[in-house]
């Protein structure tokens, strides 16, 4: 039991491997809860109905883990709170700070790159440039949109929302300070904690003050950079070098593993990392940053290579390495809810050592992706009204939307190797594809991992156009434990991007109609 902030998970923004899967058809399963916890909650039920308690479920949090939560649990009947420390954090960080303001600057670097191409394709548009004030108005009114969404949606579920910071007093029991100095108590049959994660800044010497920028920072940058220096080749780190590379800064990514994404397949990371070095990003594996200094011309950092020490000057270090889940003083505790280096332990129905509490999300440090928050918020959501929810985690896909895309589910290749599977890979690049030529994105492959003897889909593995998208027939395939012969006979819409997952598919069995014989 402790209440202190553990130790921030690796880089990136993985902090823990999926789960791997057993042989086809075995069960996924953590331990279950002590027997008490049923009871308790049936217990704790039936006094909500007699209306001893404020709240059915009190959800502390809105990212995607809380207000998916939330909404579930009303769905199912419950009476709902859902506290939020900051009137201007509805949402969580995914859609104030992550994954939407990075996804519209994204988009921004990407229309900027399709004009300056245009041309090949036979479209004229005159001088191309960018006014960075914009872009970043326009991050700023999708975000505002999509919070005030994610609060009308809450409204129109009846959920009662409160602004403030909240603070386990006890199993049932929660105290939300208002920014006022007010106090507000609530009395719940179930709370679900789903407060988050925070970035870090590495122990490194001189890493501290102006210039040094974590991704809040840079989502609500004023200007851009000449130079910049990132920490971490993760999906944070690369997206970022990818937004500013376009936009013309100077960047150079630092990686302590010899590959970007770390805990990517190793084929589809290095494939990635060849074409962001393309486009002129610079990267510098298997290397740490051992201080920072501060000249008249900037920040200096050296850097501790393979080669020996290099010192690289720029404006501004952007240290997108490792995220801490949100856990001091929230009243752990005193609720008597157990941590680990990682965050707050749960089992896989997302109930913590405590009866009627359970914790979602970044919080719990698996993986840091929003999908899996809000899959974890329904399964928690699904628990707490009294239904029978079990997460299963070999099918979360895990997008990078860098140009072009990466995206993987499953396991990789190496992993399925030490897993023990007899292993069977099939690949397929986009280039031949008559619609990666006619959209002109021909880069990229699709990796699929499979299992020799029955062709189970073990991982899929893609980068290339649309790969966030085109992830999901694996996830479909993993999740309902497809075979290769499946996928195969499965008919794929031509011209389609699909068609480099049907072909690697035939090539697992040696048959891609599109592949030269070697
Ligand atoms: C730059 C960046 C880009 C990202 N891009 C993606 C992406 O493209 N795709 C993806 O899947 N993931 C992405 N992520 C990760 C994603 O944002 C997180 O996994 C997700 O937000 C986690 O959701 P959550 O509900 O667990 O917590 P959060 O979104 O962190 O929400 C927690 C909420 O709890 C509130 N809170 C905390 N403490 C208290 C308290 N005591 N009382 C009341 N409220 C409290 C916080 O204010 C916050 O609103 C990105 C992250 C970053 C930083």
């Amino acid at each position: 039991m402790a209440t202190q902030e553990p130790a921030a998970p690796p880089a990136g923004r993985v902090a823990e491997p999926p789960a791997r899967p057993g042989v086809r058809g075995r069960a996924h399963a953590d331990p279950l809860p002590p027997t008490s916890a049923g009871l308790h909650e049936e217990v704790a039920r039936i006094m909500a109905k007699a209306g001893e308690h404020d709240a059915d479920v009190l959800v502390i949090g809105s990212g995607p883990g809380g207000y998916v939560a939330a909404i579930r649990a009303a769905q199912l009947g419950g009476r709902v709170i859902c506290v939020e420390r900051s009137p201007k954090e509805w949402g969580g960080v995914c859609l104030n700070w992550g994954c939407i303001p990075t996804k519209a600057m994204i988009a921004s670097v990407e229309r900027l790159h399709a004009a300056r191409t245009a041309a090949k394709l036979g479209v004229l548009t005159g001088e191309v440039g960018y006014d960075f004030a914009r872009i970043m108005e326009r991050k700023e009114k999708i975000v505002s949109t999509l919070r005030g969404g994610v609060q009308s949606l809450l409204k129109s579920n009846h959920v009662r929302m409160i602004v403030g910071r909240a603070r386990l007093t006890g199993r049932n029991t929660v105290e939300v300070a208002g920014e006022d100095g007010s106090r507000q108590s609530f009395n719940a049959a179930n709370i679900i904690i789903a407060t988050g994660s925070a970035p870090v800044i590495p122990p490194v010497p001189g890493l501290e003050g102006e210039g040094i920028w974590t991704s809040d920072n840079a989502v609500t940058a004023t200007s851009v950079p000449e130079t910049m220096l990132l920490i971490g080749a993760g999906a944070v780190g690369l997206e970022f070098a990818y937004v500013f590379n376009g936009l013309g800064t100077r960047c150079t990514v630092v990686e302590m593993m010899d590959e970007v994404l770390p805990l990517a397949d190793s084929d589809v990371a290095a494939e990635l990392r060849k074409s962001l070095s393309r486009q002129g990003i610079e990267f510098r594996l298997s290397s740490t940053v051992a201080r920072v200094e501060r000249r008249e011309s900037g920040l200096a950092a050296t850097l501790t290579t393979p080669k020996g020490e290099e010192v690289v000057e720029c404006q501004v270090i952007l240290v997108g390495a490792g995220r801490r889940p949100v856990t001091a003083d929230l009243g752990l505790e005193a609720a008597g809810v157990e941590v680990d280096r990682r965050g707050i332990t749960v089992n896989e129905r997302m109930q913590t050592n405590v009866p009627g509490i359970y914790a979602i999300g970044d919080v719990t440090g698996k993986l840091l992706l929003a999908h899996l928050a809000s899959h974890q918020g329904i399964v928690a959501a699904e628990n707490a009204m009294g239904h029978e929810a079990r997460m299963d985690y070999r099918a979360v896909p895990s997008p990078v939307f860098t140009e072009p895309e990466l995206s993987t589910v499953g396991l990789s290749e190496k992993e399925a190797r030490e897993t023990g599977y007899d292993v069977v890979v099939g690949r397929f690049p986009f280039r031949p594809l008559g619609k990666s030529m006619a959209i002109d994105q021909q880069e990229g492959l699709v990796k699929i991992v499979s299992e020799r003897k029955y062709g189970e889909i073990l991982g899929v593995h893609i980068v290339g156009p649309h790969a966030s998208d085109l992830i999901h027939e694996g996830v479909a395939a993993i999740k309902l434990e497809a075979t290769v012969e499946e996928l195969m006979t499965m008919i794929h819409a031509h011209p389609s991007l699909a068609e480099a997952v049907l072909e690697a598919s035939l090539d697992v069995r040696g048959q891609a109609i599109h592949k030269p014989r070697a």
